[in-house]
């Protein structure tokens, strides 16, 4: 196995100037894909590709509700680098807590336009730019273990990862024929700023308190580096027979220095 798993690859990570993408970004770099960070926060995506290196990276700002945005973004890295590997679609938005009863659907509208209708147009993008070079690429989409289990009061999020799933579903029945894989990526609570944020408030006391409300039944929070391990092997050549699953990620990481509860 080659020691840089992603050698002379380009990856576009979207959602890639904070928490899992962030990390996946940096991952992927250290195994020798240069990488498109896709994102809104251009300020900390430009801090992101200066601490990881400009020749490794590059930012562009690319709203995931907006399909040019994506598609320009997917022909902006074909343009500038001749191909595309890998789409880590992964740019996600949460819903405050909010029981059924009293669902506000405009809340339900901007989830589901960032975390399903963003999935679809990145795949789809990602996708064509594959078939039209012949490139067997890998696309990876991030769920959420709320499309595994039963809801935690986050109404629009869990039917978003729903909608992600199915749509890896759909699309690696669909591509499959021209060697492109789709895969999901299912964690349990991370802590990066979308879990800590929802679940806790602004405070240091706070966002700690949120970040242990994400903690799952085995009472583990997980890093969003233990995510970027999954995304890479998904991404690289060692998962080639793989496509259409969902790699839950809900381990113990008692091993780790993860947050303990
Ligand atoms: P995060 O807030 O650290 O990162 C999300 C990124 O998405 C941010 O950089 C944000 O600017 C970007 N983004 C938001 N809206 C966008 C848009 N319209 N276009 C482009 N980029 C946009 O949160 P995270 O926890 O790293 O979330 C990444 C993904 O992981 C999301 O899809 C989230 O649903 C999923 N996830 C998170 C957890 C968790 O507990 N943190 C668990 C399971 C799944």
């Amino acid at each position: 196995m080659s020691k840089f798993r992603l050698e002379g690859k380009v990856a576009i990570v979207t959602g890639g100037a904070s928490g899992i993408g962030e990390a996946t970004a940096r991952l992927f770099v250290l195994n020798g894909a240069y990488v498109i960070i896709a994102d809104i926060q251009d300020e900390l995506g430009g801090s992101v590709v200066k601490s990881i290196g400009a020749e490794k990276c590059t930012y562009k700002h690319c709203d995931v509700t907006d399909e040019e945005q994506v598609e320009e973004t997917v022909q902006y890295t074909v343009r500038t680098h001749g191909r595309l590997d890998i789409m880590f679609s992964n740019a996600g938005i949460m819903d405050p807590m909010m029981s059924i009863l009293n669902l506000d659907l405009a809340d339900y509208d901007r989830v589901m336009a960032v975390n399903a209708r963003g999935a679809v147009s990145a795949i789809k993008h990602a996708a064509r730019a594959m078939v039209r070079h012949g490139t067997k690429g890998s696309i990876i989409c991030t769920g959420s273990v709320a499309a595994c289990q039963a809801g935690n009061g986050t109404v629009a999020y869990t039917v978003s990862k729903h909608a992600a799933l199915g749509l890896v579903r759909a699309a690696a029945g669909e591509v499959g024929r021209f060697g492109i894989r789709v895969n999901c990526v299912s964690p349990s609570g991370v802590a990066t700023p979308l879990a800590c944020g929802v679940f806790g408030g602004s405070s240091q006391d706070e966002v700690e308190a949120g970040c242990a409300a994400v903690a799952n039944l085995k009472g583990v929070v997980l890093k969003a580096s233990h995510v970027a391990e999954a995304v890479l092997f998904l991404a690289s050549d060692e998962s080639s027979f793989m496509s259409g699953h969902n790699l839950v990620i809900d381990g113990d990481a008692r091993d780790s220095d993860s947050i303990k509860i």
